[in-house]
């Protein structure tokens, strides 16, 4: 059979521990073999990331907003523990978040669902994207602790000089805690771009919540800002394709969900994306079956699973163990940045051969071939539990019986 070919280069990020590992295992069995990979390599494992002060993760996302979709293996983020077992010059920030600030995109995650692994809520059938703001709210707040007789007080001096101040709350006769928080307009309106864009592309409902009848400035505002990009960007393509925007009180979206059939994309703010998006993969299964995508507003796209370096099975691995990993997230992460990649180059057979390598994997597993954390949670009864090559050698014999 001949290779498929590719045009444009894909951004191949290298990673760390156990899912380094995978991510070879995946290349020499389930891609190489048939695409002439066509990849501009950088190695973002936590030695290459250490030997060029953490140049090369700066230098694959640029070539990300160049090239414009990238594939990314799971990484360390160091703390105390990885500086010693690494010897690291500094304690290099989350590669995940330097990218996110350089493509300036929102996270996309998820579930991927297969028969047999059911979802804990029975009406879900179809998976439930989160949109996760990574911006400001809680996570860049400024937040203090009061003393009886302390008085807590907003001050916001403008543009002009002029000085405004607004009492919070006074602290007369007891102690407490006050928290403040800001977000940007340009972050809320890439955010909202990015999730009318990705709702788009595939073809799915948009949904949005958040608190405006109690937070009538704060959360208004986003409310606003996303209905306001929506009618003038955005209501005739979603028209067209027949999909829906739908804005409602937060309250009432987490209730609506919990009883819909599922399919739709989730945007939250912050903090609900944060929670929510917990309570989704651990509903839906896995964690080890959760894909995740950056998006950018431009429209930059960057895949990769939503788990981490699985370092628990990669200790194991170097002791000589046997490991059974699930590859599964990984595999979709190479599959949809081919897929994107293919779409944007025009390559139907690229397309095709991910579409494939999807199907594949999932018959691998309806079949009743799976990794431990699956054969842990299945319905099915006669399994099969494979260690993480033999998994993988699973999925390869069952891709070549539908080429
Ligand atoms: P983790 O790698 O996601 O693994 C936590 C546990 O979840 C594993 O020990 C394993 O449970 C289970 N698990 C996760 N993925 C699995 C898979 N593919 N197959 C089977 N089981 C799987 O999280 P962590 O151990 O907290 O973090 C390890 C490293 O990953 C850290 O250095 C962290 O910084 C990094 N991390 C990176 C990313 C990223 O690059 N996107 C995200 C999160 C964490 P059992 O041990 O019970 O089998
Ligand atoms: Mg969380």
């Amino acid at each position: 059979m001949e290779k498929i070919q590719m045009k444009t280069p894909l951004v191949e990020m290298d990673g760390d521990e156990m899912t380094r590992v995978l991510w070879q295992m995946i290349k020499d069995e389930l891609l190489s073999p048939f695409i002439d990979l066509k990849c501009e390599y950088y190695d973002l494992g936590l030695k290459m990331r250490n030997d060029t002060d953490d140049q090369v993760t700066i230098d694959s996302a640029n070539a990300t907003l160049k090239h414009g979709v990238a594939v990314k293996c799971a990484t360390i983020t160091p703390n105390g523990a990885r500086m010693d077992e690494y010897k690291l010059k500094k304690m290099y920030k989350s590669p995940n978040g330097t990218i996110r600030a350089i493509l300036n995109g929102t996270v996309f995650r998820t579930p991927i669902v297969v028969k047999g692994i059911t979802p804990c809520v029975s009406n879900w059938k179809e998976p439930i994207t989160i949109a996760r703001h990574a911006y400001g709210d809680v996570y860049q707040n400024v937040e203090c602790k009061l003393h009886k007789g302390d008085k807590a007080e907003l001050l916001i001096t403008r543009a002009n000089g002029d000085v405004e101040k607004e009492l919070i709350h006074d602290f007369d006769s007891y102690a407490g805690i006050v928290q403040t928080m800001h977000n940007r307009k340009d972050s809320i309106e890439s955010f909202a771009r990015s999730c009318f864009n990705y709702a788009l592309d595939q073809k799915k409902d948009l949904w949005f919540g958040a608190k405006d009848t109690i937070s009538k400035q704060y959360d208004h505002t986003f409310k606003d800002i996303f209905a306001e990009i929506f009618e003038k960007e955005y209501k005739e393509k979603f028209d067209s394709e027949g999909i829906v925007y739908f804005y409602s009180l937060i309250d009432d979206i987490v209730a609506r969900i919990m009883k819909s059939k599922g399919g739709m994309i989730w945007a939250c703010k912050n903090y609900d994306g944060d929670v929510m998006s917990d309570m989704i993969s651990s509903a839906f299964g896995s964690l080890a079956m959760m894909t995740s995508v950056l998006v950018s507003p431009s429209g930059v796209y960057e895949y990769e699973a939503a788990h981490g370096t699985v370092q628990r099975h990669y200790y194991k691995h170097l002791k000589g163990e046997e490991t059974s990993t699930n590859s599964v997230a990984t595999i979709f992460a190479w599959t949809g940045a081919l897929r994107k990649r293919a779409e944007l180059d025009d390559i139907p057979e690229l397309v095709k051969f991910a579409n494939k390598l999807e199907f594949a994997t999932r018959q691998t597993i309806e079949e009743g071939k799976m990794t431990k954390d699956l054969a842990l949670i299945t319905s099915m009864t006669e399994t099969v539990t494979l260690n993480s090559h033999d998994f993988i050698k699973a999925i390869r014999k069952m891709l070549e019986s539908l080429l």
